[in-house]
């Protein structure tokens, strides 16, 4: 894709040398003869800079400025001939990249140019990489999914949302059956490799609005935003029976069953996080006491 830039000047000797020099420096230039007419511009396409006048027949190359920082993102340059009526800072204030006098010297004004771009790439760089790292910091490492800080803060979200809309919110907190055995049996690694085999199931058995979280070592949570403990249960039934049928192959020829426990529960209005997450514990802890590889919900007493 080629750099766009845009020059905004009302006179036409500037705007054509300006066009000219710009496109032989290699970039895809434009020009508009007023402010107005570069907005209608910048809504058809991208523009990665924007060269603009100050002294504009209607709106001035300022609040054209202003205007470009709040709804597009494109850098500016602004350029003017009266050096002392217009600060630097006042430039930079609305948002400017950039500022440069006339008459414009065609070379420093591609140096100038160049550094904007430059700097532009960095920072978009910059908030990629921002973006990663906050992915980072919210995903689990072995499984992808949400890792249980985030699970904390989401669920604090959530239940805030409650207390606005009153729409139910449900919880499942799921332990891995015999865990420790299939680790004895067949190594850490395989352990860790049926880890991700049953977030992906977990996954696959979710709506668009669940999210799923690795809570401890072989535990997992589900938060089901608008939904009720007995929805719920479904959920539940869904993941239990998807990876009861589901088989692992630890070793070659060798087939095994892995099963889960699950505690279901729905959110109790003013109750504690600490008491909504202990009932779906309870509840998970009540399938394994019946013989594992069970649903149990609890729902709150004042429900009932
Ligand atoms: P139960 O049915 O009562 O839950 O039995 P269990 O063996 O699953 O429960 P226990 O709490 O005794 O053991 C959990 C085991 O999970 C201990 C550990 O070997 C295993 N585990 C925990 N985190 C990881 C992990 O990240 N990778 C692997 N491979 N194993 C893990
Ligand atoms: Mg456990
Ligand atoms: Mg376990």
């Amino acid at each position: 894709m080629g750099t766009n830039i845009l020059i905004v000047d009302d006179e036409v000797g500037v705007r054509d040398s300006m066009n000219e020099f710009i496109e032989l420096s290699g970039f895809d230039s434009f020009v508009a003869e007023s402010a107005e007419k570069a907005i209608e511009l910048l809504k058809t396409g991208d523009f990665q800079v924007v060269i603009t006048d100050i002294m504009l027949p209607e709106m001035s190359g300022f609040e054209l400025t202003s205007l470009i920082k709040k709804e597009y993102d494109s850098d500016v340059i602004v350029m003017t001939g009266y050096s002392d009526d217009y600060s630097y800072e006042e430039a930079i204030n609305v948002g400017a990249s950039d500022f440069i006098i006339k008459p414009v010297r065609l070379e420093e004004l591609l140096l100038r140019l160049k550094r904007v771009l430059k700097e532009r790439d960095l920072s978009q760089e910059r908030g990629r990489m921002m973006e990663k790292l906050q992915k980072l910091a919210v995903t689990d490492g072995l499984t992808k999914l949400h890792n249980s800080r985030s699970f904390y803060s989401q669920l604090e979200v959530e239940v805030n949302r409650f207390n606005r809309y009153k729409h139910p919110l449900a919880l499942l907190l799921m332990d891995i059956d015999r865990f420790k055995d299939y680790n004895d049996s067949y190594g850490h690694i395989e352990g860790d490799k049926a880890l991700v085999k049953i977030s992906q199931v977990i996954k696959s058995c979710l709506r668009k609005l669940d999210s799923a979280y690795r809570y401890g070592g072989e535990e997992f949570t589900v938060i089901l935003p608008e939904t009720s403990c007995k929805e719920a249960q479904f959920v539940a039934q869904r993941i239990r029976t998807v990876l009861d049928t589901d088989k692992f192959k630890p070793q070659p020829g060798k087939e095994v069953n892995i099963t889960i426990s699950i505690g279901v529960t729905q959110y109790c209005p003013q109750e504690e996080l600490s008491e909504f997450i202990q009932r779906a514990d309870k509840a998970m802890y009540i399938s394994k006491q019946k013989g594992r590889n069970k649903v149990t919900a609890l729902i709150p007493e004042e429900m009932s």
